[in-house]
């Protein structure tokens, strides 16, 4: 792992964003933001996954009057995550016209490519900066592959094709991308944004480009940067490609903030996004969310669906009760629990974990051997094998981790 590339710090919301700082995890509703109700619930859904920020679309005149009804409704339950705007088009003319959702978004999100063209373009982002000025937030300059300036994107072809064409379509966007992220950075401090109050994301949807991108952009500014790989799509190609492009660059210590973008299946759950992308910071080292669940892929000597249940229900187990444990047990994230379908790699993994339990394999005696701080604790045997196993769990995290 390479040293995080160093930034200035972003404050979104209380929510700090940058090198000093843990790499933060976002994520973005699906709603109707006019819909107050049922936006404020799936903020509220991915708030308590682990969201520490959530975007909304703020695109019509009824989406931007119901953010300060979505706050209110959040603060009822006694959440206050902080709120992103995502602004396209006409982020200019909400900004100003609903001033208490400006005061209340911990953030706006300004995406160059769709602000308005020729004039327009530097007056209506002037606008959103001033606002931003006015009540002191941060902005997210968020260039996107789909949605690039074409005006920057004609004058960086020209300049390729004056010098003979030397550089390929796709890298000749990619320094568009950059050039528009920065150019869109340094004219927001010539307006007056404070340099700690811009961040920058510039997204693709293909991690090779993503790699390419994103290095160009981390080697010419110190902003802190949002990564996500835009349109990674459904189920597990989305959840694959996402691991895939993020782990490169967050291993070279690029990126400060991520999301990941998975197209849910109908009627599924927003939450799954945030927990892959914690999944991510966890499996790199970067942070620790949850207790990890060793458990091996099981194998002809594992007796039946016995092992996978037992696996399945701790990893379940800990993740519903982690809310509870993290306000009790200080610490507990950093536990490592062992569940292992046999004596073959069980007592090795066993000992290495916090606690872990080898079941017993085809042919092996009935017993299941739990170790505990690398040491043979007691053997389990009959029918409550599992309810045993989780009861020795929490006697642990109590013992470790209680105050
Ligand atoms: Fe198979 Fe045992 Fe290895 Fe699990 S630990 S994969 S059950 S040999």
């Amino acid at each position: 792992m390479s040293p995080r590339r160093q930034t200035v710090t972003a404050n979104v919301g209380g929510v700090l964003i940058g090198s000093a700082h843990p790499v933060v995890v976002q994520s973005m509703t699906n709603t109707d933001t006019a819909n107050a109700e049922a936006t404020a619930i799936q903020v509220a859904q991915l708030a308590r996954a682990g969201s520490e920020l959530v975007r909304v679309t703020v695109n019509t005149r009824e989406a931007a009057a119901a953010v300060p009804e979505i706050v209110a409704r959040l603060a009822e339950v006694g959440l206050n995550v902080p709120i992103v705007g995502d602004f396209h088009y006409n982020g200019h003319i909400l900004l100003r016209e609903f001033p208490e959702t400006a005061r209340l978004l911990a953030k706006y999100r300004i995406n160059p490519g769709n602000v308005g063209a020729g004039q327009h373009h530097d007056a209506n982002f002037a606008t959103m900066i001033e606002v931003a000025k006015e009540f002191g937030k941060p902005v997210r300059i968020g260039v996107n592959w789909g949605s690039l300036d074409q005006q920057v994107l004609a004058r960086l072809m020209d300049q390729n094709a004056a010098k003979g064409s030397p550089k390929s379509g796709t890298d000749v966007m990619i320094d568009a991308m950059v050039v528009s992220a920065l150019e869109s950075a340094a004219y927001a401090e010539k307006l007056g944004l404070a340099h700690d109050r811009i961040l920058i994301s510039v997204k693709v949807s293909s991690a090779p480009e993503l790699w390419q991108v994103y290095r160009q952009l981390a080697a010419q500014c110190d902003y802190p940067l949002h990564l996500g790989l835009t349109e990674a799509g459904m189920g597990m190609k989305g959840i694959v490609a996402s691991s895939v492009a993020l782990a490169p660059l967050l291993t070279e210590g690029i990126g400060d903030t991520i999301r990941v973008s998975l197209t849910p299946e109908p009627g599924a759950s927003r939450k799954l996004e945030v927990e892959v992308a914690q999944q991510i910071l966890q499996s790199l080292g970067l942070r620790q969310f949850l207790p990890q669940v060793t458990s091996c892929p099981g194998c002809g000597r594992t007796t039946s669906v016995f092992f996978q249940e037992l696996a399945q229900k701790i990893q379940d187990y800990i993740r519903d009760t982690m809310p509870e444990w993290k306000a009790r047990y200080p610490g507990v994230e950093e536990m490592q629990v062992a569940v292992m379908g046999c004596i073959v790699n069980g007592p090795g993994e066993s000992k290495h974990a916090n606690i872990g339990i080898s079941l017993p394999g085809t042919g092996e005696d009935p017993r299941a051997p739990v170790y505990q701080d690398g040491k043979l604790l007691k053997t389990l045997r009959g029918p409550r094998i599992a309810e045993e196993f989780q009861e020795l769990l929490e006697a642990y995290v109590e013992r470790r981790y209680g105050r």
